[in-house]
């Protein structure tokens, strides 16, 4: 899509992150965005962002709470799209939402299990369902669902458990796949996209200690937090212009030194 201008987006995981940085991008592009979060409060924030950066006169920027896990959440989101916003149609649809979590299959709690693959398919999975028809009434669309480069890694390494969020992101970059020779039958006007970020210094990084330590070890402070976030640094991959060979063996040597990094202990973080 060339023009942003006075086009209507929805982005979901809004309220923090990749979200944050894309509502804030596409709103200074005179794009209206949508977004939906958990936390009004976070959201509130990406909404004064926005307005600092002094988005084109008219542009509308609505936050909706909504757990993307749920379908009737979404429901009533879509709802509110269609009223706050103004119109039954839409042109981007950002499936960004995503948590960590539930990596051990076999120690961790199968709730914790679901929740990270419920929020981390789900999500995109109900997104999808949701917004597509609003999509099919728009003279052109673009679907974009986050999954990782564990979607195409699975491993975090030897001494790291990341069976939810692997199985869930791995579902995403298939069901994409398929959905664009679907689309491409059935609504040749919608196009669909998987973006597979390498790590990022964001808070679902950020906050998965076990990712960081690689153990069960007792809870960080934040201050922990921070500076092991500080080592880990902002790793993300350009694979624009890359062949799917090259971005593995770009993945695997950015795992490769993501883990020699990354404190292997709470003490050491
Ligand atoms: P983040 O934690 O900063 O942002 C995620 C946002 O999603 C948060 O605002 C959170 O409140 C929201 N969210 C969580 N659960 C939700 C739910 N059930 N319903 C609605 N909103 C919910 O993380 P991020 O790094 O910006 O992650 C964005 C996406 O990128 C995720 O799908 C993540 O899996 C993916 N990703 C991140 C990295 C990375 O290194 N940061 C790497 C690969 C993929």
């Amino acid at each position: 899509m060339k023009e942003f201008t006075g086009r209507f987006a929805v982005v979901t995981g809004g309220g923090t992150g990749m979200g944050r940085e894309l509502a804030r991008q596409l709103a200074a592009e005179g794009c209206n965005v949508a977004m939906c979060d958990v936390s009004q409060k976070n959201m509130a924030e990406t909404v004064a962002l926005i307005e600092e950066d002094r988005p084109p006169q008219g542009t509308r920027v609505t936050t909706h709470i909504a757990d993307v896990s749920d379908e009737s959440q979404l429901q009533r989101f879509r709802k509110e799209f269609e009223e706050q916003q103004q119109t039954d149609k839409l042109h981007l649809l950002f499936n960004n939402a995503g948590i960590g979590g539930g990596g051990s299959f076999v120690n961790d709690p199968r709730e914790e299990w679901e929740r990270t693959f419920n929020v981390c398919w789900g999500g995109v999975y109900l997104g999808c369902r949701t917004f597509l028809p609003l999509m099919l009434n728009a003279d052109e669309g673009h679907i974009v669902n986050t999954s990782s480069v564990n979607g195409f890694w699975a491993s975090l390494g030897p001494q790291v458990s990341h069976t939810a969020y692997a199985a869930a992101k791995f579902a995403v970059k298939g069901f994409t796949e398929a959905l664009v020779t679907d689309l491409r039958l059935t609504a040749p006007h919608i196009k669909a996209s998987v973006v597979m970020p390498g790590h990022i210094g964001t808070s679902i990084v950020a906050n998965s200690r076990k990712v960081m330590t690689g153990t069960d070890a007792d809870e960080l402070s934040g201050e922990d937090i921070e500076r092991a976030r500080a080592r880990i640094g902002r790793m993300g991959l350009d694979t624009a212009q890359l062949t799917d060979d090259a971005i593995r063996a770009l993945a695997a040597e950015q795992h490769r030194r993501f883990l020699e990094e990354a404190p292997t202990t709470a003490a050491e973080a």
